[in-house]
C-alpha cells in the first residue's frame, strides 16, 4: 500500500532485486474515494498477503486508521514507513509540551499503539519486508550466527547487538557435536565460523545443531561462495534447512549473481532471504525480532478511577471558555488538578500580604509564594517564584516585592507549600488534532528544554504505556535511584499519567497542560507547577 506510485515502484524494485514478487499493490492517489484503512483492511483480509507494506505520507483520519491497522497487525505482520520528516517549525512559546513535541511523533506513535513495525528507511523498509514474507516469527531475541568468512560476522554482530539481539555461546552438547563434524580449525563458537573450505555438511551440521538448539530463536547466516567448494550443495541444504520452517533464517550471501546463478537461483527458489551486505541482513534479522516483541508485549489496560469530579472540572472549564481565556488562572489551574485526585502541595490563591500571611499559616511553613497572571509565562525567569519562606513576615516581604514588580490587573499570589528534595519530572500534554492527546513524561524542572530527555505517547494511556514511559527516558535509571539514592515513588508517578489521560479525555478543550515540575519523592510524587491552555 503506497500512496505515492513512485515509492510503490521503488518498492517493487527492491524486492526484484532479491528475486521476489508482489502480490497485491494498491495506492489510492488523492483518496476521493477509497481510504487507506479501507486498503489495510483488504490486504488483511486477503488469504494470500503474507505481510503488509504500507508508505503514507500522512493519515487523514488517524482514529480510523488506528482501529484498523490494530485488527489487522493482530492477524499479520504490518510495516510501515511515513515520510515528511520535518522538525517543527514554530514553537509552541507557551509550553515546553508543544515545544517539545516534533511534528509527525504523533504518526509515530499510531503505528506504535497499533502493532505496527514502523521503518525510517525505504530500504530497510523493504528488506525486512523480504524476510517476513518467507520467514516465520522468531519467538525471542537469541540469534546463531554461521559464518564461512571471519569479518562480516562481526560487523553482523556488532549490527545485532546494537539492536538488542544477543548471541548466546553454544551449549556443550551443540559444541561436541560441531566439534565432531567441522574441521578442525573451525572456529566452534557463536559464531560458528565453518571457514571458506567448509562445505555442504558442514553447514548443515551447523545448522541442525542450533535449530534443534533451545538457545536460539534464529540463525543469521553469512555464505560466502568460494570458487574451491561446492556452493550449489551448500545453498540445497540452507534451502533443506528453511524449508523445515523451524525457526527464521537470514543470509548475507556474498557472491557475483552473474556468475554463481546456479546458488543464487537455489536459494531464491528455496525462499531463504538473500541479502548483499552483513549489516542489511542482520537488520532485516533485527526487525523480525522487533516485531516478535511488539506482537508478544501486553497491552495493559485504560483505568478509569472512579474518585474524580468530572462535573467540578468541566464547570471550572466551562467558565474559563466562556471568560475567554487562554490560559487557566492558578485556581482554575488546581482547582482541576484536585477533582482529577492529581497530587498538589497544600495550596492557596490569594490577592493581598495579609491574606498570603493567613494562608500560609493554614498550609504550614515553609511556603512558597507564586505571582499568578495570564501574562506571566515562566515566573522564575521574572521573579515570579520565592521559595523556602519561613515565617509570616519572609510572606509579606515576597507578595509585596512582587506586588511593586507586576503591573497585571488580573495580578494574584498562589501560597504553596514548600517540598523540596524531590527529583523534578516533568508531565505534559498537548491535544492532537482527531486523536485526543499527546502524553509527555520525562526529566523536568527548569533544564527540560536542555535536556530534551522526554517520552510522548497517546492518550488513552493504558497502564503498560505508563509504566513503559517511566523505562523510556534515558535518565530512567535515575529514577530507580543511583548512587546510593532511594528510588522514586513509580506507581505514584503512573498514577498521575494515567489521572492526567482520564482527565485529558473528559476535558478535550484543553490544548497543552505542563506539569512541571512534579515532584518524585521515594514514597509520594507532588506536583507543584502547573499550567493549562485552552
Ligand atoms: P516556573 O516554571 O513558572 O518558572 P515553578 O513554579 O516551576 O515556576 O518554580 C520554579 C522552580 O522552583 C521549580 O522548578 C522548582 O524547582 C522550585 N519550586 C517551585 N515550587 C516549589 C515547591 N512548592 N516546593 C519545592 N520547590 C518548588
Ligand atoms: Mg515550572
Amino acid at each position: 500500500m503506497a500512496l505515492s506510485g513512485g515509492v510503490a515502484e521503488v518498492i517493487h524494485q527492491g524486492f526484484s532485486e532479491m528475486g521476489i514478487g508482489t502480490r497485491i499493490y494498491a495506492s489510492n492517489g488523492n483518496a476521493c474515494d477509497v481510504t487507506i484503512p479501507e486498503i489495510i483492511r483488504y490486504l488483511g483480509e486477503d488469504e494470500g498477503t503474507r505481510v503488509i507494506v504500507t508508505y503514507v505520507e500522512g493519515l487523514r483520519d488517524p482514529e480510523t486508521f488506528m482501529t484498523v491497522a490494530r485488527e489487522v497487525a493482530a492477524k499479520k505482520p504490518v510495516l510501515a514507513m511515513k515520510a515528511g520528516r520535518t522538525a517543527e517549525g514554530a514553537k509552541a512559546a507557551a509550553s515546553h509540551t508543544g515545544g517539545l513535541a516534533k511534528e509527525d511523533l504523533a504518526t509515530d506513535l499510531i503505528f506504535k499503539k497499533a502493532g505496527i513495525l514502523s521503518f525510517r528507511d525505504e530500504g530497510e523498509l523493504i528488506q525486512a519486508a523480504a524476510a517476513f514474507a518467507t520467514q516465520p516469527i522468531p519467538r525471542g531475541n537469541r540469534v546463531g550466527v554461521i559464518t564461512n568468512t571471519g569479518g562480516p560476522a562481526v560487523i553482523a554482530t556488532d549490527v545485532m547487538v546494537g539492536a538488542g539481539l544477543t548471541l548466546p555461546p553454544l551449549s556443550e552438547k551443540t559444541a561436541a557435536l560441531l566439534k565432531e563434524n567441522l574441521y578442525p580449525e573451525a572456529s566452534v563458537n557463536n559464531p560458528v565460523d565453518v571457514l571458506a573450505t567448509g562445505n555442504a555438511a558442514h553447514y548443515r551440521a551447523c545448522m541442525d545443531a542450533m535449530m534443534a538448539d533451545d538457545n536460539y530463536d534464529c540463525l543469521y547466516i553469512n555464505f560466502v561462495t568460494p570458487f574451491f567448494v561446492d556452493t550449489e550443495s551448500i545453498a540445497k541444504e540452507i534451502v533443506a534447512v528453511n524449508e523445515q520452517r523451524i525457526k527464521p533464517i537470514v543470509c548475507n550471501l556474498m557472491t557475483d549473481r552473474r556468475q554463481w546463478t546456479g546458488t543464487v537461483k537455489i536459494l531464491q527458489d528455496g525462499g531463504v532471504p538473500c541479502f548483499s551486505l552483513p549489516g542489511v541482513a542482520a537488520r532485516a534479522l533485527s526487525a523480525m525480532v522487533r516485531y516478535n516483541e511488539i506482537r508478544a508485549k501486553e497491552a495493559g489496560e485504560v483505568k478509569t478511577f472512579p474518585d474524580v469530579d468530572k462535573a467540578k472540572a468541566t464547570a471550572i472549564m466551562q467558565q474559563a471558555v466562556t471568560a475567554g481565556r487562554k490560559m487557566l488562572a492558578a485556581d482554575d489551574v488546581y482547582g482541576i488538578l484536585d477533582a482529577y485526585k492529581l497530587p498538589t502541595a497544600g495550596w492557596a490563591v490569594v490577592s493581598t500580604p495579609e491574606e498570603a500571611e493567613k494562608a500560609a499559616a493554614d498550609i504550614g511553613f515553609p511556603v512558597v509564594v507564586k505571582a499568578d497572571s495570564e501574562s506571566i509565562i515562566h515566573k522564575s525567569d521574572m521573579g515570579g517564584v520565592a521559595v523556602n519562606l519561613a515565617d509570616a513576615a519572609a510572606v509579606r516581604d515576597a507578595v509585596t516585592q512582587m506586588q511593586a514588580k507586576f503591573t497585571a490587573g488580573d495580578l494574584k499570589f498562589l501560597v504553596q507549600k514548600f517540598t523540596p528534595g524531590g527529583t523534578e519530572v516533568i508531565v505534559g500534554a498537548k491535544a492532537e488534532e482527531g486523536l485526543g492527546h499527546l502524553i509527555m513524561f520525562g526529566m523536568g524542572g527548569i533544564y527540560v528544554e536542555v535536556l530534551q530527555d522526554v517520552v510522548f505517547n497517546l492518550t488513552p494511556l493504558t497502564t503498560v504505556e505508563a509504566e513503559d514511559m517511566l523505562s523510556e527516558i534515558r535518565l530512567a535509571p535515575l529514577l530507580e535511584g543511583v548512587r546510593g539514592q532511594k528510588a522514586v515513588d513509580r506507581a505514584g508517578l503512573q498514577e498521575v499519567l494515567l489521572r492526567l489521560s482520564q482527565l485529558l479525555a473528559d476535558l478535550p478543550q484543553i490544548q497543552e497542560l505542563d506539569l512541571n515540575p512534579t515532584l518524585a519523592f521515594e514514597d509520594s510524587t507532588c506536583v507543584v507547577d502547573a499550567r493549562i491552555s485552552l
